[in-house]
Order: C-alpha cells, then sequence, then structure tokens
C-alpha cells in the first residue's frame, strides 16, 4: 500500500538535542531504535567491550549505524536479527562471530514474518 504505511517502521526526530547522534547513516535517520534491542543479542555491529560501573560486561555502539540507516532498512535488519541471533556471549566483536551469526541469520529467519506484520498494518 506504500509509503503511509511506514511509520511503524521508524521516524527521523530532527529536533533530537544528540541528533544526528551517529555517523555514517547514508539513507533517513531512523531514531526508533534509539536503545538498539540487540544490545543483549549477537549481532554484525562494529561494538566495543567495557565494563561499567557495576561490573556488567557491556557493548560501546558509538560506531554502529546499522539500527539508524535507512527507515526500512534498519526496521528488516532489527526484526532478522532480534528474532533469531543468540544471546550476547559478551565477548568482543571478531569477524568469526559476524559470519557465524550472519549465517544463522540468514538461513533461519522466515521472511514471511515481515510480510505478514506489514499486511497486519495494512488491514487496520
Ligand atoms: S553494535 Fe550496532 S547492532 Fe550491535 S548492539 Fe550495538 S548498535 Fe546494535
Amino acid at each position: 500500500m506504500g509509503k503511509q504505511f511506514i511509520k511503524f517502521k521508524g521516524f527521523t526526530n530532527v529536533e533530537c538535542e544528540f541528533y544526528p547522534c551517529h555517523e555514517g547513516v547514508k539513507k533517513e535517520f531512523n531514531c526508533l531504535f534509539c536503545y538498539c534491542p540487540l544490545m543483549e543479542r549477537e549481532c554484525p555491529g562494529p561494538y566495543k567491550v567495557f565494563t561499567d560501573k557495576y561490573t556488567n560486561i557491556r557493548k560501546d555502539c558509538s560506531e554502529c549505524s546499522l539500527p539508524h540507516d535507512g527507515i526500512e532498512q534498519s526496521w528488516r535488519f532489527i526484526q532478522m536479527w532480534i528474532a533469531t541471533a543468540p544471546v550476547w556471549d559478551r565477548t568482543p566483536q571478531s569477524s568469526e562471530k559476524i559470519k557465524k551469526y550472519g549465517q544463522l541469520v540468514k538461513t533461519t529467519f522466515d521472511h514471511k514474518d515481515i510480510e505478514w506484520a506489514t499486511t497486519q498494518v495494512e488491514a487496520l
């Protein structure tokens, strides 16, 4: 049905005092995933690992633009990874991990789920 139903997939808040908070975004900036849903999952982003003041191991995602690059593109990216990627093992990012989990997401995600979600919204 087109663009009018894209709203649930994201938005750009140009009035945010932190906008644009990440560099390297090439398409429409998606602010919907300001707190990335993949923080506790394996992901393909260029995160660094640090220990916070409560001694929790966390991701520093300053250099990642994946949840923000393009409304449609970033929405699809998050749907695929959140549905299929395992819980983050709290180890640093590596090309081996990206390859392993990228392959897993690619082979296990059912693309019909995305079509289903879109048709549900279009039917409203
Ligand atoms: S590295 Fe990117 S995709 Fe991964 S959790 Fe951080 S913001 Fe999300």
